[in-house]
């Protein structure tokens, strides 16, 4: 059995950056299932994937614009901070939501001064390549209500939306 579209993957993964730091792994924890060809996962590492095999190991580095994508600079922003009235205490690392020109998204407060709030819309990876050490441990065939969400369902999850 190959990963091919509409399979689902299950992969043991650690993703590293530049430095050789661990930035997300499924060591010690249960492997990651995907359904392979619905960008459940960045797509460098999905085209990777493609036609490998259980056992198939992989050691790749993906660009960010093949991964998280690159920063874009127009998701920071500065904010009077009076836009965040309604919160006790404006602290960096705080998460809104935030309707933006690309529709709803999550922002990040990176800096707060006096008066300004400057926030981040960018995801946490974009801009970084990431090097990524994968095992495929698993294919399976979908079931018709994961193709139909477009995601995996496992014993976490099991009903929903
Ligand atoms: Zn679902």
């Amino acid at each position: 059995m190959q990963l091919t579209d509409k399979m689902v993957g299950i992969i043991h993964y650690t993703l590293r950056n530049e430095g050789g730091e661990t930035i997300d792994t499924s060591e010690g924890e249960a492997p990651l299932e995907y359904l392979h060809g619905y960008q459940n996962i960045v797509p460098g590492l999905e085209l990777e994937l493609a036609g490998k095999k259980v056992g198939d190991k992989l050691k790749t580095v993906i660009a960010a614009e093949q991964g998280y994508g690159e920063i874009d600079p127009n998701l920071i922003q500065e904010l009077p901070l009076e836009m965040f009235q309604g919160v006790e205490k404006v602290e960096p690392g705080m998460e809104f939501h935030a309707e933006t020109e690309h529709g709803l998204q999550i922002v990040e407060v990176v800096e707060v001064e006096q008066d300004t709030v400057t926030i981040d819309g960018n995801h946490p990876l974009a801009g970084l390549d990431l090097h990524f050490e994968v095992e495929v441990v698993g294919i399976r065939e979908a079931t018709a209500d994961e193709l139909e969400h477009g995601h995996v369902h496992n014993a976490d999850e099991p009903t929903h939306h």
